[in-house]
């Protein structure tokens, strides 16, 4: 038969074999998950579109610009030739070339906005990258440590399963079963510690001769309150 004791140890290697796995568990969800780096790709992910969209309007707007002037030209050439001499037609021409001059205005005016807000773009861009930089930087610290801990916990757990192994093949039939069972329908926990006259599992005050035969050892004892083996304490 199997001390007290001995169910103790079992358990205290069995909530430990747990206690990694859990854990393990945890670290493998960690690994990368990171929500502070996500947003900082996201954020110049964003400031690059931007600045894309304000170069592509910037160009467009150039361009424009260029043809306007172009057709400006035309028209003040066309104008000067000597080509058309009816005044009627020519203040037409002269209507016409004021026209473009005026649009050609406007669309400078736009293609200094659109320029100014490239900068801005660039200048948001740039900040926004030494953000996500160090956000990489930190995100691979974490992992590296994430890493290591999951490596360290691996052979915890290894050490632990063998121990767990030996324990439970030193446990004679019965006892695996009674503990067993406890355990299913404890929480996990088939074995309680008394400590000054309590049980720590659910805290009840043991009546003295429960106490005493705790103490004396020569016999299992199960806690009035919670129904756990008792480990004197
Ligand atoms: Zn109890």
């Amino acid at each position: 038969m199997s001390t007290v004791a001995e169910l103790w140890a079992l358990q205290t290697t069995d909530l430990a074999v747990e206690a990694a796995r859990q854990r393990l568990t945890e670290l493998e969800k960690q690994l990368g998950a990171d929500a502070e780096l996500k947003a900082a790709r996201a954020a110049a992910a964003e400031a690059q579109a931007e600045l894309d969209r304000c170069r592509t309007t910037q160009r467009q707007l150039d361009q424009q610009v260029k043809d306007l002037s172009t057709q400006v030209r035309a028209a003040e050439r066309d104008l000067m030739s000597g080509r058309v001499r009816n005044p009627r037609e020519l203040e037409s021409m002269e209507a016409n070339v004021a026209a473009l001059r005026r649009r050609r205005g406007v669309l400078e005016g736009e293609a200094l906005e659109a320029m100014l807000e490239v900068d801005q773009w660039e200048a948001e861009l740039a900040a926004r990258q030494g953000r996500q930089a160090a956000a990489e930087t930190a995100h691979q610290a974490r992992q590296g440590a994430i890493r290591r801990e999951a490596g360290q916990r691996l052979a915890e757990l290894k050490t632990l399963s063998a121990r767990l192994s030996q324990q439970w093949e030193a446990t004679p039939p019965p006892d695996r079963d009674l503990y067993k069972n406890l355990r299913s329908r404890k929480g996990g926990r088939a074995v309680a510690r008394e400590q000054g006259g309590a049980c720590q599992a659910c805290g009840v005050m043991l009546p003295t001769g429960v106490l005493q035969t705790v103490h004396v050892g020569s016999q299992r004892v199960f806690c009035p309150g919670c129904g756990r083996l008792l480990l004197a304490g």
